[in-house]
């Protein structure tokens, strides 16, 4: 029975409050002056020894707690108002769909800053300069019918476009944008690395300089994300540009949302609340009844098989936007009969001769960072392992640091083997300090730009890099899929792709649709402008149907052959997935708990759902820490969806260890 809140023979009215705990509840307070108008106001709280700040649900006139247990909420925080009721829906959509605690989806939405007991004192931001605007170019045929299958005003609509690289998507992204600005409305832009495209956001301020542009993103200052989510919040700022994390912000006046690169899995988180913003994004603009749009060289092949069913709407740009740049030749060499200096053949290196002789600049593609990916003792076998995770330690020759590239731990390079005292202890494959080392070797008379994570780690130091090879300032770039993403750089006429095979065949059945779209899109740097582009992928296995259609950029003929794969194995899109990771310093004691979890009374009550063996993670060991998975699947979505709240309530009373930690990840992109 449910007891009347009442203190002093006086109901009192009880907030019922989100706040950011792994606990699939709310919490109760009492509050003297509370109403239903509060509700999606910010409240502070006693918690524990402390305090928090919390968001108000609900205002109730009861509790199913006995009233003496409640606490008086401390203060209800009205500098801001309510969160509004749609953007709870959204909450709630995220917290059912990933099992995640609602408390955790509506704070992780609010900027550090609205959820400090004391929060600093913020000063006004000095008046951003205003850009130069900057006029519309005109749109080719294909964007203008791209832009004509849109109609903003029509309510939900979900198109996919395809457009290969340097068709123009951006345009038809601002044409929407100025669309929905017309119409008194606000626009979110999602795109996965804001700080690797700051010509994006350029772009979009020098169009719409009097729409107010805020960015939102994690390496933003506190004070500035707060002030842009503010801005956001309050309707000043119409266009939203954003990370995956910016989906949840509450907008007044959303009116459209869109997804660029939307096949990259910066979208999905991995850690905390674990969730798709391509997904958030399209339930956000069903709930709200307005048009999203996702838009991808190479989409995810979720979303590619979601458009040849007709559930998305297809749109298409084939050619590019200057006519007068042609795709790229693709051309694969079959290292198996070549001979490789340093991992690089003599087709690659005459091209590159070729390009510092008519100065033009080439790209040599290794996405793999560092010196050399491990440092072996030749005479007793000892690798550098890292001791925390399952994993070898980076050898990065510049600082002389072995780094685990998961952990983060690193050391001294030894100066002997640490096992047997060898001193002649050698760098085993490469990275791109290595490649980068060898081609200033190769060709003294060049410019080498080492392009990757190490070499820039702010967006000053990219910006600052931008500039020198956009000036002509570099010869030769060597780098990681960094210098992948969007950028044109005018003389660049020659991308060649080293050490793409580890990809073909590896056990993550996720890692050719990877790999396709890194080369596509490493592919479509070479000859944007009016010099022609050439590719030279580098395999030793050339017949392989993935080249075969990059030779061809033929995205539609990979998809289809990876979807029919995939139909056959089972695999997502055809099927559905939730996996149960649990993680403890044994891995026995990880997987005896998903033994358990895998033989729960519920499992038997739903049929439709499979429940597969525990097994380690495949990177098992990570910060020291053993790792083991459980994979739920089911052909039904529905029946997966009705099945992940009972099970994990379900895994909630079973017992565990005290270091064993564990979470569900619905839709999960990696095991
Ligand atoms: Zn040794
Ligand atoms: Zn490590």
């Amino acid at each position: 029975m449910v007891k009347m809140a009442a203190l002093a023979g006086k109901s009192m009215p009880v907030l019922r409050v989100a706040l950011d705990l792994p606990l699939h509840r709310l919490f109760d307070y009492l509050a003297e002056d509370a109403s239903a108008v509060d509700i999606g106001l910010r409240v502070r709280v006693p918690f524990g020894r402390g305090e928090k700040v919390g968001v108000i649900v609900e205002v109730a006139d009861a509790s199913d707690w006995p009233v003496d247990q409640l606490k008086p909420a401390l203060e209800i925080l009205r500098d801001l108002p309510p969160l509004p009721p749609d953007f709870f829906g959204l909450c709630e959509f995220a917290s059912t769909y990933y099992q995640a605690p609602l408390g955790e989806v509506v704070l992780q939405a609010l900027p550090v800053g609205l959820k400090r007991v004391d929060p600093p004192q913020r000063r006004n931001a000095r008046a951003a300069k205003k850009p130069v605007g900057i006029e519309a170019p005109a749109l080719t045929e294909e964007q203008a019918n791209a832009l004509s299958a849109i109609n903003p005003a029509a309510g939900f609509s979900v198109n996919l476009l395809h457009g290969v690289t340097g068709s123009g998507k951006t345009e038809v992204y601002l044409r929407l944008v100025e669309q929905a600005l017309a119409a008194g409305r606000q626009a979110l832009l999602l795109v996965p690395e804001i700080n690797l495209t700051p010509q994006l956001e350029d772009r979009v301020r020098a169009r719409f300089t009097e729409a107010g542009v805020v960015s939102l993103h994690s390496e933003l200052a506190e004070a500035a994300r707060e002030r842009n989510w503010r801005a956001a919040f309050a309707g000043e700022a119409s266009i939203v540009l954003g990370t995956r994390l910016s989906i949840f912000t509450p907008l007044p006046r959303l009116g459209l949302i869109v997804i660029d690169e939307e096949h990259d899995p910066s979208f999905k988180q991995q850690d905390g609340m674990r969730y798709s913003a391509r997904d958030v994004g399209v339930f956000r603009a069903h709930q709200l009844e307005i048009p999203i749009l996702l838009g991808s060289a190479t989409p995810s092949l979720e979303s590619w098989s979601n458009a040849l069913s007709g559930r998305y709407g297809l749109l298409r740009l084939n050619q590019r936007a200057n006519p007068e740049a042609k795709l790229p030749a693709v051309h694969i060499i079959d290292t198996r009969r070549k001979k490789l200096q340093e991992g690089v053949s003599e087709p690659l290196i005459a091209a590159i001769k070729e390009r510092l002789a008519r100065g033009e600049q080439s790209l040599v593609f290794l996405n793999r960072r560092g010196y050399a990916p491990v440092l072996a003792c030749p005479a007793c076998g000892w690798i550098s392992r890292c001791t925390r995770c399952a994993a070898n330690m980076v050898l990065h020759l510049a600082d002389r640091r072995l780094r685990c590239h998961h952990c983060g731990c690193e050391h001294r390079v030894p100066k002997a083997c640490p096992t047997c005292g060898n001193q002649d202890i050698h760098p085993f494959g490469r990275g791109t300090q290595r490649l980068e080392g060898w081609i200033k070797e190769q060709f003294p008379e060049a410019r080498v730009l080492r392009v990757d994570r190490d070499s820039v780690k702010s967006r000053k130091q990219w910006e600052a890099m931008l500039e020198l090879i956009h000036g002509g300032e570099a010869d030769i770039l060597v780098g990681t899929q960094m210098l992948a993403k969007g950028h044109d750089f005018p003389k660049l006429t020659l991308v060649g792709a080293l050490g793409a095979d580890a990809a073909l065949y590896a056990a993550d059945w996720r890692a050719p649709e990877r790999l396709f779209g890194q080369l596509m899109q490493v592919a479509g740097r070479a000859g944007r402008a009016e010099l022609k582009g050439e590719v030279l992928i580098q395999t030793e296995y050339p017949d392989h149907p993935l080249f075969a259609a990059l030779v061809e950029h033929d995205y539609p003929g990979f998809a289809a052959q990876q979807l029919k794969e995939r139909e056959q194995a089972g695999f997502p899109p055809y099927a559905f997935q939730a996996v149960l990771r649990a993680e403890a310093p044994e891995m026995a004691d990880a997987i005896a708990f998903l033994g358990a979890a895998a033989s729960l009374p519920v499992i038997a009550e739903h049929d439709k759902v499979m429940i597969y063996d525990p097994v380690p993670m495949r990177l098992a060991r990570l910060a020291s820490l053993e790792r083991g998975q459980l994979l739920a699947e089911s052909y039904s979505r529905p029946a997966l969806q009705q099945f992940l709240p009972r099970w994990r309530e379900s895994i909630e009373g079973l017992k565990a260890p005290s270091r064993l930690r564990w979470h569900i990840e619905v839709d999960p992109l990696e095991f």
